[in-house]
């Protein structure tokens, strides 16, 4: 690096030795200093139920006292804790934490405003709104249109997109029973749970159903079974509900999903993936076609941003396509990305830092702007302390869950969130992380972008120098992203063997204080083709039905430098083969 080359964000990190120590002190004290100001202002004239000599008995001193002492062993029993600040760490999705969003958590940990409605979040729930307008702007939505909150997660906010998609195909099923039913004609499920907004509301307006009316024939908020009777005996054959098309390479919250939500884990089909690991566009419309001959409607196509386990990009792209085609043929189908790791590279588009990118994961970046909805994650790639993941839909009508009638609720009614939300009372601590996150570094490409950059630069430099370093190391594929994964496989071995030992060094890094790694298990039932690529590059067996990987999450903006580079980089690979041996 030229030694003249400035790099913000580490003004943004309190760094491994705790370098901006001193400083973030200096802040850290001001938000308490005008939070004790501010409560001792507010109502000056109120009696005091601490006066000084309460303050002083030894009852008081003593209490003080003990808290003091368990507050000091609690800080040594998290001396333990796993060292994720360090660039030594490279396990999971997680790393150090930004001071702008710690000191955007703590300021309002200090008011403990609930985000689950305005009475009680005044303040904080404009925060959040700001803040979710940032998150939209960063990927792409329109901010004035786009709408979402944070959750306690990714696997909540795929929750949140499964739970409108089915309330948005309700509404459409049950008008489409209706109808049927009343004008004797057959009903077509397919056809009907793919109506769209527009269709839906020329079609209330044409038959002007009352509420109570379109209410009993709906499945969501009146008796399924009754509802799958009806729908059965309209469209002449047994109702068998709608499925859920999710990549092979999903997250386990979708499956979650499809139990929690009633779906049954029947109705979720895996599309198959390509050999490099994302999803198929042919598999995906072999799957449409199948759930089309089956009569059953597409709740929700996802596709993912950066999979957990190698961060690989799905074509979004390609998939709006041709969700735009169906939906020029008057089947809408809702398009869900779950970007929780990917989200934030979207931070890069439109500046020289994409330019680390593939072009076919820039175009598939790009694309998330002509989805219905995404879920994000800040507690991951955002730097934001847990539990902080974000849905968004770009259209507002989308964020629908409402009355037949009236069936998105006005922006202006959102005020109360908790009508619009999975969870009930939600802090609002991580909405105003991710907001100072994006009024100092700012979600733009040549700042949060530059930074998103250097984690991929950082991938490919750790990627080559284990390569050169180590003969056996066998590298995934060329990664999307930032995450590494690679097996231990001498030349010719058959994969068992070499699973066996990729486990055994996995297991030694366990027990290793100096580097965290974390470690995945991919089956040939999801990464058929990927696993038979992979072990043809070293001219392997593939013997057995799974393949074991070391993996490297770089997360961490100081693998940028080239001092650590130099210091951890050979140490790395040290450890790795003493590992081995
Ligand atoms: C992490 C992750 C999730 C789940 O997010 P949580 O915050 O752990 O609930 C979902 N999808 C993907 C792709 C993820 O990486």
């Amino acid at each position: 690096m030229p030694q003249n080359e400035v790099r913000e964000e580490f003004a943004h990190f309190l760094g491994p030795g705790s370098e901006n120590g001193s400083w973030f002190r200096s802040e850290f004290q001001a938000v308490l200093d005008q939070w004790f100001d501010w409560r001792r202002d507010l109502f000056a004239e109120d009696p005091s139920p601490l006066p000084k000599g309460l303050r002083r008995s030894p009852g008081f001193l003593a209490e003080r006292e003990q808290i003091g002492q368990k507050l000091a062993e609690l800080c040594d029993r998290l001396t333990g804790e796993v060292p994720k600040y360090t660039p030594r760490y490279i396990g999971h999705m997680v790393s150090e934490v930004s001071i702008p969003a710690l000191l955007g958590h703590f300021a309002t940990l200090l008011h403990n405003p609930n985000n689950t409605s305005r009475d009680v979040a005044r303040v904080s729930g404009a925060i959040e709104d700001e803040a979710i307008g940032l998150l939209a702007a960063m990927i792409g939505f329109d901010p004035d249109t786009a709408q979402g909150h944070f959750t306690s997660g990714g696997t909540l906010a795929n929750f949140e997109c499964v739970w409108r998609a089915r309330y948005r195909m309700d509404h459409f099923l049950s008008l489409a029973l209706a109808i049927s039913e009343q004008a004797g004609e057959p009903l077509d499920p397919f056809a009907a749970g793919h109506m769209g907004w527009k269709r839906y509301h020329a079609l209330a307006a044409q038959y002007g159903f009352s509420e109570e009316e379109l209410r009993k024939a709906s499945a969501v908020v009146s008796n399924p079974f009754e509802a799958a009777e009806r729908i059965g005996k309209a469209s002449g054959q047994p109702w068998r509900g709608p499925v859920l098309l999710v990549p092979g390479n999903k997250h386990f919250s979708w499956l979650k999903a499809a139990n929690v939500f009633g779906l049954g884990e029947e109705a979720f089909w895996p599309v198959s993936l390509d050999a490099n690991g994302r999803l198929d566009p042919a598999a995906l419309d072999h799957a449409i076609g199948r759930a089309r001959s089956a009569g059953r409607p597409v709740l929700a196509v996802i596709t993912v941003a950066g999979t957990t386990e190698a961060g690989e990009i799905d074509p979004v792209d390609t998939v709006c396509d041709r969700l735009e085609a169906l939906r020029a043929a008057g089947i809408d189908v809702w398009h869900h990305v779950d970007a929780a790791w990917g989200g934030f590279l979207c931070s890069m588009l439109g500046g020289e830092a994409e330019t680390v990118l593939e072009g076919r994961s820039r175009t598939a970046l790009r694309a998330i702007r002509r989805v219905n909805s995404v879920t994000l994650d800040p507690h991951k790639l955002g730097y934001v302390p847990y539990a902080c993941g974000a849905f968004l839909v770009r259209d507002h009508e989308n964020y629908a869950n409402s009355l037949f009638a009236a069936p998105y609720i006005d922006r202006a009614l959102a005020n109360d969130r908790w009508m619009m939300t999975l969870e009930g009372s939600r802090s609002g601590a991580g909405a105003s992380a991710v907001w100072l996150t994006g009024q100092t570094l700012s979600f733009r490409p040549d700042r949060f972008g530059a930074m998103m950059a250097g984690t991929i630069d950082s991938c490919r430099f750790f990627a080559r120098a284990l390569q050169n370093g180590e003969p056996l190391v066998r590298p995934l594929i060329p990664t999307d992203s930032n995450i590494f994964c690679f097996s231990l496989a001498k030349p010719g071995e058959a994969l068992s063997v070499s699973n066996e030992r990729t486990a055994s060094v996995f297991r030694a890094f366990t027990a290793d204080p100096e580097f965290s790694v974390s470690k995945t298990v991919l089956s040939r039932e999801n990464y058929g083709e990927l696993i038979n690529a992979h072990v043809a590059r070293y001219g392997g067996e593939a013997d057995t039905d799974s393949t074991v990987l070391l993996r490297c999450v770089f997360m961490n903006p100081f693998w940028r430098e080239d001092s650590i580079r130099a210091a951890l980089m050979p140490r790395f690979i040290e450890r790795l083969q003493a590992h081995m041996n």
